[in-house]
């Protein structure tokens, strides 16, 4: 066992014992260390899952507040109308082959010098290490009337998948022809950047089958179309002629819900279905735990080990990170982020040194219609003189064109990571 930790420390588990029993695990046999993992998303789930597999004699925790992972990828298919909500939900009891230990329970706070968790359902949980990874919270106040009009309805941000994907899709259906799908795009960094472009051809090729006079609107904070601009124009002009229109430079600052309307700063626009997607931060508990270090929104890390450089002994993974230079906030990316953290992890606990130059790669797909797609590739090295990751030159690009074939790709991407990450 490594000197760094204390046997007694990783020992201590108390009301959170009743939560492990309930969620029928066993109590692993003499282990070397425990990690307790905060939120089972593409990152946290990943990397519980590689440190288990990688070293069964340390016991691993997932914490998770939803009992079913439902995936943003492929979510806009949802709302376009080709896949449904039991195509993107996918059960947590395969990462139990491998020996993780599920707490179905929100994480409320982290004392870091104890080395414990607090549950909301009672309960401490001790820890070796922490690996946090709760993806994004939004930052409402932002956006003025938004909270009281999501409350009535009258707005939805889509943007975690769930009951707002369900909400979105009824209020698409119930739209009249004609009527006015609003969009409006964050300043980046925002998870997934080509997510609002893909989810407005899938918006379109819905209105093209079931209401052809009705529009979308997309009004972007950013200058331009974000990630595969070119792409997406063309597939706007093409498969949805003056169905799509974009603005750039169009931030929004306000939601009326009485009048149904967008406040941006110089003007108002109406629309009939409000998909507002406010700025985000890292989630709550990141905050809580005191590991924001940038702009009061993302958590700095060591990209060789994903540890906080805030909280020693506590790694953030995926969207809750202050992304490295062109780094995406992505599916992938967090899934990458975790394999760094569980081979660091395992190496730091076996007291070895962990990997000094990682190197993990991104692709982003995004479905134009039903069944063609587009993607985006990037490849992420350690530079030591910067301290950081960054693109490999020449590494990546972007297709020469949309087609099935990368449709099919798509769906194997899709299926791969949600296989990889659940087990
Ligand atoms: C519409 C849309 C489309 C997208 N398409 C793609 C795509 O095609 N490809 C791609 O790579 N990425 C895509 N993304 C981005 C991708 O979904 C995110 O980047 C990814 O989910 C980030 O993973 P994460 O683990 O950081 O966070 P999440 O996946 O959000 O996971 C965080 C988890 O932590 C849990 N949690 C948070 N706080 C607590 C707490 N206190 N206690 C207990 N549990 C907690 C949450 O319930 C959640 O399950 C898309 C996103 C959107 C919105």
């Amino acid at each position: 066992m490594n000197k760094d930790f204390d046997r007694r420390d990783f020992l201590r588990l108390t009301g959170a014992a009743a939560a492990l029993a309930a969620a029928g695990c066993a109590t692993a046999p003499a282990t070397k260390a425990r990690v307790v993992v905060i939120g089972g998303g593409f990152g946290g789930a990943t990397a519980a899952k590689y440190i288990r597999m990688w070293e069964p004699a340390i016991e691993v925790v997932m914490v998770e507040r939803a009992n079913i992972f439902t995936s943003c990828p492929i979510s806009n298919l949802v709302l376009g109308g080709s896949k449904t909500m039991e195509d993107i939900r996918h059960r947590y009891d395969g990462l139990r082959k491998y020996g993780v230990q599920l707490v179905l329970d929100e994480a409320t706070a982290v004392d870091a010098a104890k080395r414990v968790v607090k549950l909301e359902r009672g309960g401490d949980l001790a820890y070796d290490r922490l690996i946090v990874a709760p993806g994004i919270d939004f930052m409402f106040n932002d956006i003025s009337g938004y909270e009281d009009a999501m409350k009535a309805n009258r707005v939805v941000h889509a943007w975690k998948a769930g009951a707002q994907t369900i909400a979105l899709r009824k209020q698409l259906e119930g739209m009249k022809d004609g009527g006015v799908y609003v969009l409006s795009v964050p300043l980046a960094p925002y998870r997934c950047p080509p997510g609002p472009y893909e989810r407005a051809c899938q918006v379109a090729s819905y209105f093209k089958k079931a209401k052809p006079r009705s529009k979308v609107l997309i009004l972007d904070a950013n200058p331009d179309v974000t990630s595969k601009g070119p792409l997406f124009k063309k597939a706007w002009a093409e498969l949805y002629p003056g169905m799509i229109e974009f603005r750039g430079n169009s931030k929004a600052v306000g939601v009326d819900a009485k009048t149904g309307t967008v406040r941006l700063e110089v003007e108002d626009v109406r629309g009939d279905v409000l998909n507002v997607v406010p700025p985000h931060r890292a989630g709550d508990i990141a905050v809580k735990a005191g590991l924001i270090t940038a702009n009061n929104r993302w958590c700095g890390v060591d990209w060789r080990t994903m540890e906080s450089t805030a909280v020693k002994g506590v790694h953030v993974l995926g969207d809750a990170t202050l992304s490295a230079p062109l780094m995406p906030k992505s599916g992938a990316m967090a899934n990458q982020h975790a394999k760094i953290c569980a081979a660091a992890v395992v190496a730091m606990i076996n007291g070895q040194a962990p990997n000094p130059e990682p190197k993990i790669a991104n692709t982003c797909y995004s479905f134009v219609s039903d069944d063609e797609a587009i993607h985006v590739a990037s490849v992420h090295t350690w530079d030591d003189k910067d301290k950081t990751l960054k693109t490999v030159p020449g590494s990546g690009g972007v297709s020469a064109a949309r087609n099935e074939l990368e449709g099919r790709y798509a769906w194997a991407w899709a299926r791969n990571i949600w296989q990889d990450t659940l087990g």
